[in-house]
């Protein structure tokens, strides 16, 4: 390569239009070169120039396809494959939501149960308590305490099909990756139902066959605790203080007032509580379970639940207000062996704690369970994996997404990181790494620092 190849690519780099486009360099040279240059040289640059322009025309697509997009430049092949992909996603979510399984007999009658019978969620079990202890003293490879403390078994599912939206069920995971911390930081067993284990009582009825369902099936453990598919534990060091529930069968967040004076259907909430295993348990459920079955039953239901209840809009049964009504239509048969617990959040109302969390991170600390870091917060209302929910989907899903951070980010603090906003998936490192990680493995670990049942004088 000559010095003048140099010298005119510097010249005309920097000249005309298309600045450092070699194209330029090569047309601006070949005006001047045919009068200076022999004839052999002039073919063998006229041949170089050909290669640069080509490599120029290659270079020049592959950076539009960098900007503009492939399929802006006339592949439809790769859209073709986009558009069958969504096509066959669509048509399996449709067949999901069908119900149309060619296997599964349509109206076929169910054997287990008579359709003459009163609804009830099984047949009538009257010697749990005395049949669990012979089970239990016969099993001592699962014993119902672990380390003296009960064994817990937490349950929480969602409808067995898709959301309506596919953001609901990106929730329902962040939802059930919460739980699986808690669950695992607190050494408790943990179940996610998918299914209606009894067809009328589909929806929010599902969890009282599934707890029944599940006592009888781990008699080893203690306490079944339910928590809602959209409740999330916002504080990931808080545990329950068991012991205080020594007498008690049933825990639920409530107000004694709200329910004994004022009769409101938000005197509890059903969102998160927890059952002993044993035969009073049962029998509440059996009692609490007529208004269930869906249809005219339900239906009718309904009209009684918000006649009777405060500020209860009319609607079908629900499993809440149905609770509420149980216990204080028979006060005296139940109430002596439910604790209405609020002196932390068992279930806190997402609305008024969700906008608080930066002034909970610069005044409190996790391990307080109360208003000043909740213990779970639970989004009453938003219904992420429905269509229909009482409030704007956009602040359900900002909330969602603040409190689930605000969350992670006590989970993460375990291993060096945080979030870098309470919107924010993306993370970032909070402590260098060190050569010796043992020696700051216990500092941060939530096991060995569980504040139980705490009282506002710790904070
Ligand atoms: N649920 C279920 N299967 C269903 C429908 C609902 O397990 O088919 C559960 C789910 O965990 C959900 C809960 O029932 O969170 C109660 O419904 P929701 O949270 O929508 O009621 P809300 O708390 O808003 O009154
Ligand atoms: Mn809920």
């Amino acid at each position: 390569m000559g010095q003048e190849n140099i010298t005119q690519k510097r010249s005309s780099g920097g000249g005309g239009p298309g600045g450092g486009l070699p194209t330029t360099t090569a047309n601006g040279g070949r005006g001047r070169s045919s009068t200076l240059l022999p004839r052999g040289r002039q073919l063998h640059k006229t041949f170089n120039n050909i290669k640069i322009t080509i490599l120029c025309g290659f270079v020049t697509i592959l950076v539009l396809r960098g900007t503009i997009g492939i399929g802006n430049l006339g592949s439809s092949g790769d859209d073709a494959m986009n558009q069958n992909i969504i096509e066959e996603t669509n048509r399996i979510l449709a067949e999901i939501r069908s119900d149309s399984d060619p296997s599964d007999p349509v109206n076929e009658p169910e054997s287990f149960f008579s359709v003459n019978d009163t609804f009830a969620l099984g047949p009538k079990i009257s010697t749990w308590d005395q049949d669990r202890k012979t089970w239990l003293d016969q099993n001592p490879e699962f014993p119902n305490h672990i380390n003296g403390k009960p064994r817990i078994l937490l349950v929480t599912g969602s409808p067995p099909k898709p959301c309506d939206n596919p953001i609901g069920d990106h929730y329902l995971l962040k939802a059930i990756k919460n739980k699986i911390d808690y669950c695992r930081l607190h050494g408790i067993e943990i179940v996610y139902n998918l299914a209606h284990l009894d067809k009328e009582l589909a929806g929010y009825w599902a969890k009282l066959p599934l707890l029944r369902r599940l006592m009888l099936s781990h008699p080893e453990v203690e306490w079944i605790w339910w928590m809602d598919s959209d409740a999330l534990f916002t504080d990931m060091v808080f545990e329950i203080p068991l012991s205080k529930y020594d007498n008690y069968n049933l825990v639920v967040h409530g107000y004694p007032d709200l329910m004994f004076e004022q009769k409101s259907w938000i005197a509890l909430n059903t969102g998160s509580f927890l059952f002993r295993n044993c035969q009073w348990s049962l029998d509440l459920l059996d009692d609490w379970a007529p208004m269930g079955p869906k249809g005219p039953v339900r239906e009718e239901a309904g009209k009684i639940l918000t006649a009777n209840l405060k500020g209860r809009p009319a609607f079908e049964a629900d499993d809440q207000s149905a609770l509420i009504y149980l216990l204080l239509s028979k006060k005296d048969r139940w109430m002596d062996k439910v604790f209405l617990e609020n002196s932390y959040y068992l279930h806190g109302y997402w609305a008024g704690l969700v906008d608080r969390y930066e002034e909970m991170i610069e005044k409190y600390h996790p391990g307080l369970g109360d208003e000043r870091w909740p213990f779970v917060t639970h989004f009453v209302g938003c219904k992420p994996c429905g269509s229909y929910g009482d409030y704007p989907v956009e602040r359900c899903l900002s909330s969602m997404e603040r409190a689930f951070n605000f969350a992670d980010n006590q989970v993460l603090k375990l291993y060096g990181f945080r979030h870098r906003g309470l919107l924010s998936p993306k993370i970032k490192r909070i402590r260098n790494e060190t050569v010796a990680p043992l020696e700051v493995v216990d500092q941060f670990d939530i096991r060995r620092h569980p504040v139980q049942g705490s009282s506002k004088s710790q904070s």
